[in-house]
């Protein structure tokens, strides 16, 4: 039997990378249950306060924006206290954004590796060691960590990516031991393909290698690892995450949640 039902109404979540794909997609689905929303992303400072004021005004909620560059350690502890110092406290941390680049490891440069390392996997630590003090003064938070199949298993040229996602599956696990007594999960949700811009690159290129359209190229991407044979809508991923906040999962915790399509079924 559940204990007591939870009102998400008038919370306040951080999303990292939310000015675009599944960050932008579950700061919709968030802001429409009356969540207050921390905005975040790298987006021309004037764009971003208005698509904030955007979400205020379509959601009746309040919104923020912050565009912190997260390679930068001191950018990320300035945005966290400035998002607390507005916001009240942060109870629902959504860390999402994240980069790719696809290369083999002998000629990987070692500045993309240090960028998805710093951006795919230092930020959430970063991040939520600045939110957990106000989750646990309030008995109550959710750390949903946007991992990937690439925290499951690896694929060609994708070593950066790979670590930083496995990295982060294992951040989250240590995260969920050391909370659960305190009313706080984490958990780590890994999407196989999802429709948007981040996989852009990695169509155009199998487009070029095999001499085919953009939108056949998109289909022998998914059919190459997928079973099920299309593109997740960003929504579905914040449909996700909105469970995960939900007193339903409130025992679901340390756990690395595969939505791929039985990608990781094989
Ligand atoms: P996207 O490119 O649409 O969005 C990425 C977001 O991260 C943007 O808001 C961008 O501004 C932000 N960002 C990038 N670099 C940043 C930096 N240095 N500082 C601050 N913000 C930065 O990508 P997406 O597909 O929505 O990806 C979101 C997350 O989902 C990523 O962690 C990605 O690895 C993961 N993911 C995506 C897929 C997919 O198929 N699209 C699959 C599995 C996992």
């Amino acid at each position: 039997m559940l204990q007591k039902k939870t009102t998400l109404k008038g919370k306040t979540a951080l999303i990292t990378g939310s000015t675009s794909g599944i960050g932008l997609a579950t700061a919709h689905v968030l802001a429409e249950q009356g969540i207050n929303l921390v905005l975040h992303g790298l987006m021309d400072e004037n764009e971003g306060i208005a698509l904030a004021e955007e979400f205020s005004a379509t959601y009746q909620i309040k919104a923020l924006f912050d565009g912190a560059n997260l390679m930068d350690t001191n950018a990320i502890t300035a945005f966290m206290e400035r998002a607390i110092e507005i916001m009240g406290s942060i109870d629902i941390l959504v860390n999402n954004a994240g980069i790719q680049h696809t290369e083999g490891v002998d000629t990987f440069p070692t500045s993309k590796w240090n960028a998805i390392i710093a951006i795919n996997l230092t930020a959430a630590f970063h991040t939520i060691q600045k939110s957990l003090p106000s989750m646990k003064a309030n008995g109550w938070g959710r750390i949903i960590n946007v991992a990937s199949v690439h925290g499951l298993v690896a694929s060609l040229n994708k070593s950066a990516y790979v670590a930083a996602k496995h990295g982060i599956v294992g951040l989250t696990k240590a995260v969920a031991l050391e909370c659960a007594e305190q009313g706080i999960t984490a958990n780590a949700i890994c999407p196989g393909w999802v429709d948007t811009p981040l996989i852009n690159n990695q169509i155009a290129e199998v487009a070029k290698r095999e001499n085919v359209e953009f939108e056949q190229a998109k289909y022998n991407l998914i059919t190459a690892k997928q079973a099920l044979p299309e593109m997740m809508d960003p929504r579905q991923i914040g449909e996700f995450i909105l469970f995960l906040c939900s007193d339903t999962a409130r025992s679901i915790t340390g756990a690395s949640l595969p939505m791929d399509g039985a990608w990781t079924a094989q």
